[in-house]
């Protein structure tokens, strides 16, 4: 613990140099301001530099370096382990950086880079343009992009990253520099699945798609038919047309309108579906095939489909997650994974199993940073519930069901929905890429300065 007159000391820098809010212990809304989307991490950093332009981020970067103190920074704060904070340390908070802007003639946006999720569908919805991104809408377009990115438009357009046509970064010694296939191409490749090891990315240009609207909405089986639901849905889908994506959860269905009150807070399995083609009829037959309990599917634009779970995932819970990415779903992954649906320990507590195929998968593996192009599904565990004496019972859930799957993974996880689970799991998640990973560290942040992430150690 850094001595508090040491702490003061860090605020008192960021204020002479920073034209953004300085928040530090002495603030009266510190502790509004450094709180995190998951309640079960509490950080207490020294200063929390709220930057409004790259002339901040470069001053906050360099009154951490002359300093020698911890620095973190702070997108959507949705970071599973609060990698968005540390203790003592400065925090870059990007939240006051907002903003997206939509060329239609190009087919891109500009965005800066404390926007959010539903920032970014909001600005580009209303030219029926869309980025692919992740399924809840508050959170951090950066941390999000950067560890890769994965939603409801993965088959059709490929991971967050597979979009991104050039970063803006404020580097470790301070400099400001571009990313893109012409410009830095070596931090281009590592900042598209490497995560925040290398810098501030200030701003993104994102390529834009045509997505007028979508089909979206779940399909809902009781969990009896659980294990025969999977057993179709590991064909079925990996065999579809790159225009249907859909994600595959245990559940409990929450207790309100529109569900049906036979269903509600019954644990179940779905299906959430997200069509872009233009024969939804033809798409779903097979789907409808199944006789799901409920048929929740309607037209909507993707901006509805995103932010359609917002309400039963506000911040301030406490989560605990763990994942791994999986090529297949054998017999005896589903026997699993059915016996731990049936003990799901809280209402919102839940397994999705994210579709990494389609257009993500044709890519090469080493095209980008994101190494598992050959993955099927990127699968995650959660426990979540607002009561912090649920902690524990949270974390021992989902450690046990992700160690009764692991065996069947591919062996490395999704490192935006890792835990801190230490260096080998780290490496694991990269993969294949780790050692390039590595030398473009050594090549931008030779000191390591941005340590607070799944670190990739210069
Ligand atoms: C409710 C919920 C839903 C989610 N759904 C999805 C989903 O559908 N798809 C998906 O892919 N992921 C999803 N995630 C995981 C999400 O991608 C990660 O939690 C990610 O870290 C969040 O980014 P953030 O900016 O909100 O987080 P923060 O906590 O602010 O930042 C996380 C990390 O990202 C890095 N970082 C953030 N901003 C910058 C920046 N500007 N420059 C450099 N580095 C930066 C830092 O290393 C930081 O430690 C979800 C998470 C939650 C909690």
């Amino acid at each position: 613990m850094a001595a508090i007159s040491e702490r003061r000391e860090l605020g008192t820098l960021l204020r002479e140099r920073l034209r953004g809010e300085v928040i530090d212990s002495e603030h009266p809304v510190y502790d509004e301001a450094r709180s995190l989307y998951n309640a079960m991490i509490d950080k207490h950093p020294a200063a929390l530099a709220r930057c409004v332009d790259v002339a901040d981020v470069i001053a906050a970067v360099a009154v951490a370096r002359e300093n020698g103190s911890d620095l973190a920074i702070r997108g959507g704060a949705h970071n599973g382990p609060g990698l968005g904070s540390v203790d003592d340390g400065i925090v870059i908070d990007l939240s006051a950086m907002r903003g997206v802007i939509v060329d239609d003639e190009s087919g891109t946006a500009r965005v800066l880079g404390g926007s959010l999720v539903g920032d970014v569908d909001h600005a580009t919805g209303a030219f029926g343009l869309a980025a692919p991104f992740g399924i809840i809408s508050t959170t951090g377009v950066s941390g999000l992009t950067l560890g890769g990115g994965i939603g409801n438009l993965t088959r059709k357009y490929g991971l967050s990253v597979d979009n991104v046509l050039g970063f803006d970064v404020v580097l470790a010694d301070g400099s400001f520099v571009h990313a893109s296939e012409s410009k830095n191409d070596d931090l281009f490749w590592a900042l598209r699945g490497g995560g925040g090891n290398f810098g501030v990315v200030t701003a993104f240009t994102f390529r834009l798609s045509a997505v007028p609207s979508v089909v979206g909405g779940p399909t809902i089986w009781t969990l009896d038919k659980a294990e025969e639901v999977l057993r179709w849905y590991r064909e079925f889908l990996p065999n579809a047309a790159d225009d249907l994506n859909g994600w595959f959860a245990f559940l409990t269905v929450p207790p309100v309108d529109p569900f049906p009150k036979e269903l509600q807070l019954q644990k179940v399995c779905a299906v959430v579906w997200c069509y872009t083609g233009t024969d939804p009829d033809k798409a779903f037959l097979p789907v409808l095939e199944q006789k799901p309990d409920l048929d929740g599917r309607m037209a909507m634009p993707i901006a509805a489909l995103n932010s359609a779970f917002d309400p039963l995932y506000p911040a301030g819970h406490q989560w605990y997650w763990r994942a791994d990415f999986v090529d297949s779903i054998p017999d005896a992954a589903i026997e699993a994974h059915v016996e731990f649906a049936r003990t799901l320990p809280t209402p919102q507590s839940t397994m999705h199993l994210y579709p990494t195929d389609g257009a993500a998968g044709r890519v090469a593996n080493d095209a980008t940073a994101w190494a598992y192009r050959d993955a099927k599904w990127g699968q995650v565990m959660v426990g979540v519930d607002p009561a912090p004496s649920m902690a524990d019972a949270l974390r021992e859930w989902t450690v046990a069901y992700w160690e009764a799957l692991h065996p069947h993974s591919m062996g490395g996880a999704y490192s935006n929905m890792m835990m801190e689970e230490g260096d080998e799991r780290v490496r694991a998640s990269f993969g294949a890429n780790y050692d390039r990973l590595v030398q473009v560290k050594r090549r931008y942040d030779p000191d390591n300065v941005f340590h607070v992430n799944q670190n990739i150690r210069p």
